[in-house]
């Protein structure tokens, strides 16, 4: 299968004192599948949100490589930057915040089909009634303002503006996270509509693994800016890795009575903090595991079963 995003030794760093770094997204290394839907997961402060902007171009990357559909994004001149920027889309967690409350539905949703001059005219009328049907709203919404719909409907806001431009890959970080529980899975099952019907790539960021497990085909889990452990769904699932990645599953309540004999794991302390990484593994602090040589040295990034990537001493 053909890769859609390539990330190369990523990096993201975020000075915010001369003498403070945070390592955001610290040499990461990974690719998604074009149509698959690929979930990242991790505590907040992790880097994952950091990671899903620097992919679609909200900030830019401070080293590394971002290959798109083939093409190194460094090496494209401004108008194909500008066409590659256009096919990666995002939608952000908070309905609230990501929407302008001055201007009307209508607008919000136009604003890509704006900066780019898709439509204008009574074609860019039809496009916004067209997209809020498609997200299950209607075209009268079109002239209301956010604060006129209910958190459910304003994600679907969201959705229809990152639509409204025909991307190929989204970024949807937390789409459901700010959202009640009760309507958490309409907004799931529109993704997965849109994913089949719109040919979709997905990048899929949640703060834990059982709101991903059964929409993504691959799942990667980050600690601290770094990647722990990147496999297809099922494994990560039946035969997790990395002791952090065990730790997380075992704190999901037990459905399937294969995972009966999966203990609990309680980790040690809170997150350190990520001005000021533990040497060696990121994880040592909270390890169960840790041996002396997880301080001295940063595991390597690797393959330890076909398509199962993590980094840990114990590989
Ligand atoms: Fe634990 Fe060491 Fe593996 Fe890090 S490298 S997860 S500290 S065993
Ligand atoms: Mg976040």
């Amino acid at each position: 299968t053909k890769n859609l995003v390539e990330v190369q030794s990523l990096k993201k760093y975020f000075k915010i004192k001369s003498d403070v770094t945070v390592k955001s997204v610290d040499d990461i290394s990974f690719y998604i599948r074009k149509g698959e839907t690929f979930g990242l997961v991790g505590e907040s402060g992790s880097g994952k949100s950091t990671l899903g902007k620097t992919l679609v171009g909200i900030q830019a990357a401070s080293d590394g490589d971002i290959i798109y559909n083939g093409q190194n994004i460094k090496q494209l001149n401004k108008e194909m930057k500008r066409n590659v920027n256009k096919e990666m889309q995002i939608i952000f967690q908070d309905p609230h915040a990501s929407l302008n409350p001055r201007m009307r539905v209508g607008d919000i949703i136009a604003e890509g089909i704006d900066a780019y001059k898709l439509f204008s005219g009574k074609d860019r009328t039809n496009r916004i009634y067209e997209l809020l049907e498609r997200v299950g709203l209607s075209p009268q919404h079109a002239k209301r303002y956010p604060h006129e719909f209910s958190g459910g409907q304003r994600q679907r806001i969201g959705i229809a503006r990152a639509l409204a431009v025909e991307p190929k890959f989204i970024v949807a970080d937390e789409p459901i996270s700010a959202l009640d529980v009760s309507i958490q899975a309409q907004v799931i099952n529109l993704l997965e509509d849109l994913k089949v019907s719109e040919d979709l790539t997905y990048l899929f960021i949640a703060h834990d693994l059982g709101m991903v497990k059964h929409i993504s085909d691959r799942i990667g889990v980050m600690y601290l800016g770094k990647m722990m452990e990147l496999s297809n769904s099922d494994d990560m699932f039946t035969n997790p890795l990395h002791p952090y990645t065990q730790a997380l599953l075992s704190a999901i309540p037990k459905t399937n009575p294969r995972d009966a004999k999966r203990e609990r794991i309680v980790l040690a302390g809170d997150p350190p903090s990520p001005t000021n990484p533990p040497s060696g593994c990121r994880f040592r602090t909270r390890c169960p595991h840790a041996m002396e040589v997880c301080a001295l040295q940063e595991p390597q990034w690797k393959e330890v079963e076909k398509e199962h990537w993590t980094a840990c001493h114990l590989y």
